[in-house]
């Protein structure tokens, strides 16, 4: 399977690692939107969140709340951050590896564009 993050989890392609246990890894995104932008992804792969089903209902828990603690851990807990998640073509993903994005360090626009 030719997908960008599983090569990151099998270490074929190097990337920051902020974060990683058994069921998944955290790392600093390549090309940052904000000053903080860490991509939290499971290591197993899941194409888009329209994939998930009850079954992965701790694992997307665990993916949040590891976002949360990463932002606390980096120090925007109390400034404040944004957490998304892309699907598919007019969602924004480009990476059909399913990724929470936590970003944070600069005032976040809403509605987003
Ligand atoms: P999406 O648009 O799919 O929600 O987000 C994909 C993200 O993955 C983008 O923010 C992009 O910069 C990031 N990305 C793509 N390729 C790589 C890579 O090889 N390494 C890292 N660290 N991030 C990547
Ligand atoms: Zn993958």
């Amino acid at each position: 399977m030719d997908c960008i993050f599983c090569k990151i989890i099998a270490r074929e392609i190097p990337a920051n690692i902020a974060y990683e246990d058994d069921r998944l890894l955290a790392f600093h995104d390549i090309s940052p939107q904000a000053p903080s932008h860490v991509l939290i992804i499971p290591k197993h792969h899941i194409a888009t969140l329209n994939d998930l089903n009850s079954d992965n209902a701790d694992l997307i828990s665990h993916m949040v709340l590891t976002a949360t603690k990463l932002a606390d851990e980096q120090g925007l807990a109390k400034s404040g951050y944004r957490l998304i998640w892309n699907c598919n073509e007019q969602g924004g993903q480009d990476v059909f590896h399913i990724h929470l994005h936590l970003l944070g360090g600069r005032a976040m626009h809403w509605p987003p564009g």
